[in-house]
């Protein structure tokens, strides 16, 4: 099984690819075999080679530096250190994402790789690494420990082996992936660069085993049930938002969705009440919903509207029989939590056939996938994005019991490198 991070597990599937959406600029691929005869390309690789055991380094360190989303300057400041003394021009901009610069022959041609800061685990979440033989464990340790060390690793080698690309490479650590932070860093990113990006390439977890070329359409929205409250025994009867919220999310349940196109959703939160007898003011649910179409996701949320105002007149219905019928009526609101739009690669983008070639050339076996990540946001606007693992194995995302293990990582490594030179050009 791949080891993405949950929020890109859950609608993660093989798919065919639809018609491709036209590009204005592509990069040109250069061949990998002919990439690999370069000198200086020959060290690069080497160099990841001999990094392993620093890089593993790197990784516990960033790793056990807090990093909950919205909060993730403290990692960025640590990245943005490392990125410095791989030789990158560093900044951060006002979305909390760190950006390492790798000025190329051409200025405005560049291609960004990106890897999440955040994490999906709160603040004040223990993190220590354990180490046992060469297996990591600890939150966060893969989801992005990994992605973060490559993107560390990728920008050493290029600048250990003195290679110089035709392109500017812009590497980023940026902020808000996961859960509520609904690729704010990606987001700004783009803003800033998007007349520049021939390609992107975001760096997420570990496993080498697919290539997510299709972004999953995703809402999150957030329900609120607001009544008066008072008294379980005084004031038996009256409408109980908590009631009301139950009898609205069990109705929206039997909601029946589509296998085609996949549609999912998930109550993912419930939170009600102050104590056992009280008839509490408010309640709130938290619901993702999630479809490899944009209609099936309409009709999915106006399910859930309307299950959870069938909810409320059911306990208002209830509230009337049992003598409260003067009370005033529950209140609903809902409130967006975030929004991912869906998108594709086109089959014949260079990006694609870049990957396709590195994947031979390392004997790498992968497939094609659909999944939910910061590539979303370039693939809905037509620039050509993937999402990759960053290599080595690991389990357990988003648990606390999550693992690493790096065997293996210089192919995750490589295989980036590869992909990303093939299409940004070596100067001679
Ligand atoms: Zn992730």
């Amino acid at each position: 099984m791949h080891l993405l991070c949950a929020s890109c597990i859950l609608g993660v599937m093989a798919l065919s690819l639809r018609a491709p959406r036209p590009v204005a600029a592509e990069a040109e691929l250069r061949s990998i075999s002919s990439l690999v005869l370069s000198k200086r390309v020959a060290q690069a690789l080497a160099a990841i080679d001999q990094l392993g055991s620093w890089i593993t380094e790197q990784q516990i360190l960033l790793t056990e530096i807090p990093a909950p989303t919205f909060q993730e300057s403290a990692r960025g400041e640590a990245i943005r250190k490392l990125f410095a003394s791989a030789g990158l021009r560093t900044r951060t901009d006002s979305a909390g994402n760190v950006i390492g610069e790798r000025p190329g022959a051409s200025r405005k041609d560049a291609i960004l790789i990106a890897a999440h800061l955040d994490t999906v685990f709160p603040p004040g979440t223990p993190i220590k690494v354990r180490r046992d033989g060469r297996r990591l464990t600890g939150p966060g340790i893969s989801d992005n420990g990994a992605g973060l060390a490559t993107l560390v690793c990728l920008a050493r080698a290029l600048h250990t082996a003195k290679v110089h690309t035709e392109f500017t490479l812009l590497f980023a650590a940026n902020s808000c992936e996961e859960g509520e932070g609904n690729l704010r860093g990606m987001r700004k990113l783009i803003e800033t660069f998007r007349d520049r990006l021939r390609a992107v390439i975001a760096v997420d977890g570990a496993a080498t085993d697919h290539i997510t070329t299709m972004a999953l359409a995703s809402r999150r929205l957030e329900v609120a049930l607001t009544g008066a409250g008072g008294h379980s025994w005084a004031d038996f009867g009256m409408p109980n938002p908590v009631h009301a919220l139950a009898r609205g999310i069990s109705k929206f349940l039997t909601t029946r969705v589509p296998d085609t196109p996949r549609t999912t959703f998930n109550v993912g939160v419930m939170q009600a009440g102050t104590s056992v007898n009280t008839i509490c003011g408010r309640a709130v649910a938290k619901v993702d919903l999630r479809s490899e179409s944009e209609a099936e996701l309409d009709r999915l949320e106006a399910a859930l509207r309307k299950s959870v105002e069938a909810g409320v007149a059911e306990e208002m219905g209830a509230a009337a029989e049992a003598g409260h019928s003067s009370d005033p009526r529950i209140e609903v609101g809902f409130r967006s939590l975030g929004e991912r739009p869906g998108g594709e690669l086109p089959a014949d983008a260079p990006l694609l056939e870049a990957i396709r070639q590195a994947d031979r050339h390392l004997n790498n076996q992968s497939r094609l996938e659909r999944s939910s990540t910061d590539a979303n946001i370039p693939l809905s606007l037509g620039i050509p994005a993937i999402a990759v693992g960053g290599g080595g194995r690991s389990g357990g995302a988003h648990s606390p019991c999550e693992w690493y293990d790096p065997t293996g990582r210089e192919l995750g490594v490589k295989r980036i490198l590869l992909t990303t030179l093939s299409l940004a050009g070596v100067e001679p």
